[in-house]
């Protein structure tokens, strides 16, 4: 007999996002499908020749590096939010973290004590609650009776009534696209100000915001300097998220405690990449690249929801930002298809991930992990073609569902 691994270790669930991708090639194989993979969280385009020269270049530094991160990048950052939120942070009050995810996972153990509770926005990034988990924290869903938007008055509440030590959201929302506005993110800190909590904000999509608008970040609200803490990164606006790089904003005591964790957790992120990095965020070309993808994605954004918002039963709100479509579908729990000789009842939303998968060939995520199972995600981070052509297919896949 072997001796027993720990109950987290046992209970954790694997990233849905990451493990779809093994899943929807494997089914590929198996009926010879073509699936059009709408389950990415990633951008479909890369990093710019400036910034993968960089990226060579910097491969000369292979030695360990400053844990918080190189200086230069560190500067530059300062700069980025300063000019981009409006709020001036000291390189010192930033660190260089292994990817968003990687700055997120320590973030939990500096603020938390095992056993409190993280308030997390519902629908929400799905490695959120593991992440949370890991910390041995508490996650707690804030407003998971369906809406996407925050509700003040039901926030206030809830953070009482569960002793919220920690509120965490994404906006832009990877799933839902909802970007929170002035007003919103103004009620949000009266509340973290009030309850004297502390708010992480996810805004790894911020240059992905929709329509002409800007994005707004709750660091830039007054008083919000000693409870805000800013989790970003390059992996989307840049399309580097095999780079693994990251960063994190906020008090310098949160930044310290960090830091000294990372020191012996990773011992900071990849040189090279930190190098190239310096690059992508004072070039030209990068900053191009990004403007383009966001218009193609906000294009995608335009096609794909309104053609879902024409199948009947379906409903998608317009996401604001990030580069996702996260239509209800509940209204088709406890219809019926057949596959393959079988028939099948969809009663979830992995039913319904499967029955698009088997009759469109088109590949989601089902809601349940971001939250909300009456939801699917579907990613637009890909050619306008394959939008159309998954649109295609779902309106004929649709055709075959039954009472
Ligand atoms: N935050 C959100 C909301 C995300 O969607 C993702 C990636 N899917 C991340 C953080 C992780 O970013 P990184 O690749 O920098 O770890």
């Amino acid at each position: 007999m072997a001796p027993l691994i720990s109950k987290l270790g046992g209970e954790i669930k694997p990233s849905a996002t990451l493990s779809l991708k093994e899943e929807v090639r494997s089914l590929g194989k198996e009926y010879g499908f073509k699936i059009i993979n709408l389950t990415v969280g990633e951008p479909d385009t890369g990093p710019t020749e400036d910034v993968l020269e960089a990226l060579l270049e910097g491969g000369k530094l292979h030695k360990y590096g400053p844990v918080q991160g190189n200086p230069e990048l560190r500067e530059i950052l300062s700069g980025v939010i300063n000019k981009e939120i409006g709020v001036r942070y000291d390189p010192q009050d930033i660190t260089i973290t292994v990817g968003a995810k990687g700055g997120l996972d320590i973030l939990m153990r500096v603020l938390l004590e095992p056993g409190e509770t993280v308030g997390i926005m519902t629908p929400f990034w799905v490695t959120y609650p593991e992440s949370v988990k890991m910390a041995r924290v508490i996650p707690y869903f804030l407003g998971s009776d369906g809406g996407v938007r925050p509700e003040p008055e039901k926030l206030r509440r809830e953070i009482e009534a569960k002793n919220i030590k920690v509120l965490l959201y994404s906006s832009p929302c990877n799933p839902s696209g909802v970007v929170y506005t002035r007003d919103e993110l103004e009620e949000i800190a009266k509340i973290v100000k009030e309850k004297d909590i502390w708010v992480i904000s996810d805004e790894i999509y911020n240059k992905l915001v929709f329509d002409g608008k800007k994005h707004e970040s709750i660091l830039s609200i007054e008083g919000m300097r000693d409870n805000a803490i800013l989790v970003d990164g390059p992996s989307k606006r840049f399309g580097v998220p095999g780079w693994r790089l990251g960063y994190v904003a906020g008090p310098s005591e949160v930044i310290k405690a960090l830091t000294k964790l990372q020191g012996h957790v990773n011992s900071g992120a990849s040189r090279p990449a930190q190098y190239a990095m310096r690059v992508a965020y004072t070039s030209q070309k990068a900053k191009e690249a990004t403007d383009d993808m966001r218009q193609r994605y906000e294009r995608n954004r335009n096609i794909f929801v309104k053609g879902l918002n024409e199948i009947d039963g379906i409903s998608c709100i317009k996401p604001e930002g990030a580069f996702y479509a996260f239509p209800s579908i509940d209204n088709f729990f406890g219809s019926k298809y057949e596959f393959a000789g079988k028939e099948y009842m969809i009663e979830t939303s992995v039913d319904f991930r499967n029955f698009i998968l088997r009759k469109a060939q088109v590949a989601g995520v089902e809601g349940a992990p971001f939250g909300m199972d009456s939801h699917i995600r579907f990613s637009l981070a890909t050619g306008e073609e394959n939008i159309v052509n998954a649109l295609d297919n779902i309106n004929q896949a649709m055709k075959e569902l039954h009472l």
